[in-house]
């Protein structure tokens, strides 16, 4: 019961801070002397601090409060296809740092991209404990199906080999007191969007991720929709056009095949010859960025092309789900200025006058999972998990 109530406290401070006692009291129906012995743990645990008096109200003056920035950090990490990206976050969401690195792929040898994301890991938390801030977690977005354990699996189809992120965590970080999530990429960007994204809050919600490969997390009554097996979302592999190219699945014309990155580069640069697969699509992503920016009309057009094939992707989502909002994310919020009239085009076609889904672009950074690996460390705070004492 405490621990609820330590946790409701928190969440509003969160989200009306500064603000005072019996602000607090007012809103939560929580009495004020439950709400002053609350504070006064909360501010034992270096989890609130007082900003000092304001006058601006009638009687005494009160104590205001917010949250603490420190001493501690939430750390998320997401494994993409082709790059690993780190952020930290203060108590108050403020980032604390962002890291971006290349990796050999998930297709590499065994072991491989475990031991990439747990170096990383070690890194972040070292740097955290140099600048003397307390872990309060750490979450890994993967993508596939999250085990419990920390196992990640893949939809049979991809003929992927499975990956052992949990073991390979908990050894690189020896046994951190701290908790270590693993969680699909997707649903953490849509925790992200849904937590602190400019749909923040909207119950019916989708982010549609995309990178390398696309993938959807879905927020359906406030909640994620995760399917009897987890694998829900999976919207990369949803067939968009029946003559389309062979994807990685087997199947021919997913919308992963026709919208993801290789086969925009593929439209957008086809005098790209690279030397070797490509491992990572960074400099293809800033020349096509570059090259729309200046009005090339090819690569716009390639640009309009790949927005109309991803509306249809969004539409059948759209039918399917009904949500309020379809928020682009990854790569395809860096192309947003380009890709989203031709994706609200083809829904607007597609289902004339009938559908309330608006589509728009991440306003988080493109690595939106990782943001959200590192705010489910927070919202688990909010749910009561709350460290003992400060360090
Ligand atoms: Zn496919």
């Amino acid at each position: 019961m405490r621990t609820t109530n330590l946790a409701v406290v928190l969440r509003f401070v969160r989200t009306h801070a500064p603000c005072s006692r019996a602000d607090i009291a007012a809103s939560t129906g929580l009495n004020k002397a439950t709400v002053s012995s609350l504070v006064t743990d909360l501010l034992e645990r270096r989890l609130l601090r007082e900003t000092g008096l304001t006058e601006n109200r009638i009687g005494r003056p009160a104590s205001m409060l917010t949250l603490q920035s420190r001493p501690y950090a939430a750390i998320g990490i997401e494994l993409a296809a082709d790059h690993l990206v780190a952020i930290a976050v203060d108590l108050t969401g403020e980032r604390l740092l962002t890291w971006r690195r290349a990796h050999a792929g998930l297709d590499g040898a065994p072991g491989r991209a475990e031991a990439a994301v747990a170096a990383l890991a070690g890194r972040v938390v070292a740097k955290m404990a140099a600048e003397q801030r307390r872990v309060l977690g750490l979450t890994v977005a993967a993508p596939g199906l999250v085990a419990p354990g920390g196992g990640v699996r893949f939809p049979p189809h991809l003929a992927r080999p499975a990956l052992d992120l949990g073991a390979a965590l908990e050894r690189g970080l020896r046994h951190p007191e701290y908790d270590v999530v693993i969680e699909s990429s997707a649903n953490l960007a849509a925790l992200a969007e849904y937590r602190g994204g400019a749909e923040a809050d909207t119950p019916h919600l989708i982010a549609l991720v995309g990178g390398v490969e696309i993938g959807a997390g879905i927020v359906a009554d406030g909640r994620a929709l995760r399917g009897g097996r987890g694998f829900a979302g999976q919207a990369g592999h949803l067939q968009v056009d029946c003559a389309g190219p062979r994807c990685r699945c087997g199947r021919q014309g997913c919308l992963e095949a026709v919208a993801g990155l290789p086969a925009l580069v593929r439209r957008a640069l086809p005098d790209t010859a690279p030397d070797g697969p490509i491992v990572d699509y960074a400099p293809e992503l800033e020349r096509i960025t570059a090259l729309a920016g200046n009005g090339d009309a090819h690569v716009t057009g390639a640009l309009a092309e790949t927005g109309r094939l991803l509306g249809r992707g969004v539409s059948m989502l759209a039918e399917l789900l009904d949500p309020q909002v379809v928020v682009l994310g990854g790569s395809f919020a860096t192309l947003a200025p380009w890709l989203l009239p031709a994706v609200q085009a083809e829904l607007a076609a597609r289902a004339p006058g009938e559908t309330a889904c608006r589509v728009t672009a991440s306003t988080l950074h493109p690595d939106g999972a990782a943001l959200g690996g590192a705010m489910l460390a927070l919202d688990r705070l909010e749910s009561g998990q709350l460290p003992a004492s400060a360090g």
